[in-house]
């Protein structure tokens, strides 16, 4: 760590510019020019953009975003903008898309855009009868929640269901009640909890408790997308690679240390276009968890079995909570960007796409695994990263990557000893 010579406390801070903040960060901690001038580039998001998004901007910064080929979903051919770090991810997607794509490409379906949000009651002594009291005043319920949002109720969404449970939690029982609105086009989180909030007073009312959280569930079990597809025996090379991926599949739904893996590599491809559409990633990751872990064990996201054909068949289903309108995807320019080039009209539409995504993902990381191993694909493009961390440009990055490859030793070390040595020959 750098010496801890820094004052945190900067009075005013969020009031300044953001070149400001920047310069006066610079002089905080005393940073470089060269990183100075790097944060100050325009990237593609305008600082004064990034400004009212966030609080205490100073730059932005860009991941590179991919476009997966060959993806077709529900019979329409889509490109999909994919922003993420990571190499592999978006070449994955176009192999596996590739492998289906004459066998019909992916299938997909979406539960709905029902979005959850919770009210917590404590400090009632008959929580049971708390409970009838709330389910009593559905209709009082849904004038409140459709009350907060006549846009929503407009475009066709609003206020659809009641819930209330009593959880025993230490220190004794809660009784937390779930409003279930249809959300539509947007994410839905401030509209949720707008509702929450304003019913909570009636709540307490009703029941004599005090409310104390109102907020959405990030475990959204009503927004599931859901997709399936097939791949032929001849698509994907043979009855052994067939079996040995379901054996990976296995392996997941019984265990989960690998499960956590097997559904990392599905968000590999879900949070590369959350993110390009300006979605929150954190509530997408969250769910898929949470849903991942609904049984009470912590299990796979995705199965994978063998149909009549002997086709191996590949289904995903996870709560996909993105919206079209609200939070960055109206305000992110290249959100707005991404959208359009999926030529999505709906946010069911997009979680579809996202779903057919993360199933892609999934199946290229499995098939690697259960055959050359993740490490002979992933490390070619990773090779080009190591050759430019030791400082290859223009086409050097490629030929120390090829060099590094074929000495399968795809290390920092090796890389700085070889650009050496390609430069002394040059
Ligand atoms: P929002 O409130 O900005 O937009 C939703 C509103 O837009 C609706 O209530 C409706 O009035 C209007 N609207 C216009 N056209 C619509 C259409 N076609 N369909 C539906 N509504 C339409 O945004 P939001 O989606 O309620 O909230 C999303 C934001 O909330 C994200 O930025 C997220 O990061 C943030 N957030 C997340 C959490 C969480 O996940 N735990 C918590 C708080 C906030």
């Amino acid at each position: 760590m750098m010496s801890n010579t820094v004052n945190s406390r900067i009075s005013g801070f969020h009031k300044m510019t953001p070149a400001e903040r920047l310069a006066t960060v610079q002089r905080a901690v005393g940073l470089d020019g060269a990183s100075v001038e790097q944060l100050g580039k325009p990237g593609s998001l305008d600082l004064h953009t990034a400004d009212h998004m966030i609080e205490n901007v100073i730059s932005s910064i860009s991941i590179p975003i991919g476009i997966a080929t060959n993806v077709k979903v529900d019979g329409r051919d889509v490109l999909v903008p994919m922003a993420t770090e990571e190499s592999s991810v978006v070449a994955a997607v176009c192999n596996s898309a590739r492998q289906c794509y004459d066998s019909g490409g992916f299938i997909t379906s979406m539960s709905g855009t029902l979005m959850i949000a919770q009210i917590q009651l404590v400090g009632v002594s008959d929580p049971k009868a708390a409970r009838i009291r709330i389910l009593e005043q559905r209709d009082k319920i849904e004038e409140v929640c459709n009350g907060c949002d006549p846009m929503l109720v407009r475009l066709g969404g609003g206020f659809r269901d009641l819930e209330v449970r009593v959880i025993e939690a230490e220190g004794g029982p809660m009784v937390i009640t779930h409003i279930i609105v249809d959300t539509r086009d947007a994410m839905g989180a401030n509209t949720v909890n707008t509702m929450a909030e304003r019913l909570a007073p009636s709540i307490a009312e009703w029941t004599g408790g005090k409310v104390y959280l109102r907020i959405l569930s990030n475990l959204a079990d009503r927004r599931l997308a859901r997709a399936r597809a097939t791949w032929t025996l001849d698509a994907i090379g043979g009855e052994a690679v067939r079996d040995g991926m379901i054996s990976a599949y296995r392996f997941a739904a019984a265990d989960p240390y690998r499960a956590a893996t097997h559904n990392k590599g599905i968000m590999n491809g879900v949070s590369a276009i959350v993110l390009a559409t300006g979605n929150d990633t954190r509530a997408v990751e969250a769910g898929a968890h949470s849903f991942a872990a609904r049984s009470g064990r912590y299990t796979s996201l995705s199965t994978y079995e063998v149909d009549a054909d002997g086709s191996l068949v590949g289904t995903l289903e996870m709560p996909m909570p993105v919206g079209l309108v609200g939070g960055a995807t109206k305000v992110h320019p290249s959100a707005q960007a991404a959208l359009k080039i999926m030529g999505v009209a709906t946010a069911s539409e997009l979680a579809r796409i996202i779903a057919a995504v993360g199933l892609a993902q999934n199946f290229g990381a499995l098939k690697a695994l259960a055959t050359v191993g993740i490490q002979q694909g992933h490390m070619a493009l990773h090779a080009h990263n190591v050759a430019m961390v030791v400082g290859a440009v223009g086409d050097e990055v490629q030929r120390l990557a090829k060099i590094l490859v074929e000495k399968r030793q795809v290390r920092q070390d090796v890389a700085a000893e070889e650009l050496a040595r390609l430069r002394g020959e040059g």
